[in-house]
């Protein structure tokens, strides 16, 4: 139990990877914000935390919103009065090849991929900062180092995601808080539902362990991250791909 009563903040957690990542953290002792633009959702993951034994709160609130990001921060500081952990996960595709995507798909995707993580890492900061203390993770992708045909706007979104981890691990260091990404390649969530088998199987045939990953392969890293284990570890990409990026 390395995460005992933090508090951790994961968006979009009602579903995939950011719920895989709520109730490992919860399992870890952590009390959680479940995030999501789906109310039912956000609360059967509540649901599923407090089996854990531990406390979770649900918030509606999209990441786009300052004003709506700014409120779930302050309910989790009334609800427990500080805020440990950042788990910036909430993400969208809009695929497409360049040469026809959409200026309102490019839009669409960079303000939920990065925009929101922004704007989240934003409004934590000042109250990690009075901690002396903080963790942000944000979930980037493999798409975002090596690019991905179909997701101009995906991988941009990702690559400054990245940039974006940097900056923040490097602004914030002196305060205590680390930032780091995590870059899954191809994960079994119900976003690569929407694959083709065609486009699944000609992922897959560059992941060299030969099998597409689970959430929790990522979110065990994302525990390995917000724990005292990774104290010195900050600014970096953890790629967790099946060696899809080496
Ligand atoms: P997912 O199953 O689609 O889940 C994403 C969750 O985010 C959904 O519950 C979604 O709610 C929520 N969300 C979307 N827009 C939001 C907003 N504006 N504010 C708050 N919540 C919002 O996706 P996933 O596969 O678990 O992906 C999670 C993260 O991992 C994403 O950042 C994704 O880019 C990244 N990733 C995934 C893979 C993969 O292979 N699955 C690979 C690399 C990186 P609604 O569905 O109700 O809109």
């Amino acid at each position: 139990m390395a995460l005992t009563d933090q508090v951790a903040i994961i968006t979009g957690a009602g579903r995939g990877i950011g719920k895989t990542i709520a109730l490992t953290l919860a399992g870890e002792g952590a009390n959680v914000l479940i995030n999501d633009v789906d109310e039912v959702a956000a609360q059967a993951t509540v649901a599923e935390a407090v089996e854990r034994g531990r406390e979770a709160l649900a918030f509606v609130a999209d990441v786009t919103d300052e004003t709506q990001v700014n409120q779930m921060v302050k309910a989790a500081l009334d609800r427990w009065g500080r805020i440990d952990i950042l788990v910036n996960n909430a993400g969208i595709t809009q695929d497409g090849l360049l040469v026809r995507m959409r200026e309102e798909q490019w839009d669409a995707v960079l303000d939920v991929n990065l925009k929101g993580a922004f704007i989240c890492t934003k409004a934590v900061a000042r109250p990690m900062m009075k901690g002396r203390r903080g963790r942000i993770i944000n979930i980037a992708s493999v798409a975002g180092i090596i690019g991905n045909p179909g997701q101009a706007n995906y991988s941009a979104s990702k690559g400054g995601l990245i940039a974006l981890t940097k900056t923040t691990a490097r602004e914030l260091a002196s305060r205590g808080i680390t930032c780091n990404a995590i870059a899954p390649g191809l994960i079994e969530t119900p976003m690569t539902e929407k694959l083709s088998p065609e486009a699944r199987d000609r992922l897959l045939t560059q992941v060299p362990l030969g099998r597409p990953g689970r959430p929790e392969d990522i979110a065990v890293v994302v525990a390995f991250l917000a724990s005292p284990d990774a104290d010195y570890i900050t600014g970096q990409v953890l790629n967790v791909d099946g060696g899809m990026v080496m």
